[in-house]
């Protein structure tokens, strides 16, 4: 999971660089605001580390700003702050959760499993959108505009997993793996009829394709041609 470490402390940063990559997290580090902000917006992150007190822009200041625009990535802020105010301070400025410098990383670890729990808790009952197409998933309800798609059981979850990875080219080897379970021979063209069908069912009275194949690295979901 890719994940954003703000923090202008070289001990700080290396600390959580080696363990978080050690527990497989694939590591972004930012020095302050603006560059943050860039890294931001160019990926998408799983998790952002979010130091309080920064070079120029606090990062609260930052959090808050995130908040504003709609990203709603899990955010831990670290902080040598550790009054009640303090840790209503950084809540209240749209932090997940708030961790006390110094901190061991076994306990900040556990945390982001806590919070990456309660977000994919938040995420099935989310509805999923790309252009004007919808996918709620707590009723397993799919919609273009305002006309009903009917999908299998096999198209919908392969829909879900595609809109949860908008922007993402996703392989068919992932694509079997998620949503048949298992990785099946590369020779047979399952995926590819599976998303034949999808493609006739989404683009249906629409101009606007939203699967798109990447050739020799799968399928990608997203909003205007390639
Ligand atoms: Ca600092």
């Amino acid at each position: 999971m890719k994940t954003l470490i703000v923090e202008d402390e070289t001990r700080v940063v290396s600390f959580l660089k080696k363990g978080l990559k050690n527990a497989n997290y694939e590591v972004f580090v930012a020095e302050d605001a603006d560059s943050a902000e860039k890294l931001v917006a160019e990926n998408e992150f799983g998790f952002i580390l979010l130091d309080w007190m920064l070079p120029g822009r606090s990062g609260l200041e930052i959090c808050q700003s995130w908040r504003q625009q709609g990203i709603e990535v899990p955010i831990i802020v670290l902080t040598a702050r550790d009054t009640t105010k303090d840790i209503v301070t950084a809540l209240d400025s749209g932090a997940d959760d708030y961790i006390v410098k110094p901190f061991s990383f076994s306990e900040l670890l556990a945390r982001m499993r806590a919070l990456q729990r309660r977000f994919s808790d938040k995420s099935i009952h989310k509805e999923l959108k790309i252009e004007d197409l919808t996918l709620n998933v707590q009723r397993r309800e799919a919609k273009r505009g305002d006309t009903i798609i009917y999908l299998s059981t096999r198209e919908f979850s392969l829909l879900e997993y595609l809109m949860q990875n908008t922007g993402n080219v996703i392989s068919k080897a992932k694509i079997s793996e998620h949503v048949w379970g298992f990785t099946f021979e590369t020779r047979t063209n399952l995926i590819e009829v599976y998303i034949n069908h999808l493609r006739k069912k989404l683009d249906c009275g629409s101009k606007t394709p939203l699967i798109h194949t990447i050739k020799g690295a799968g399928y990608v979901m997203k909003n205007f041609n390639l």
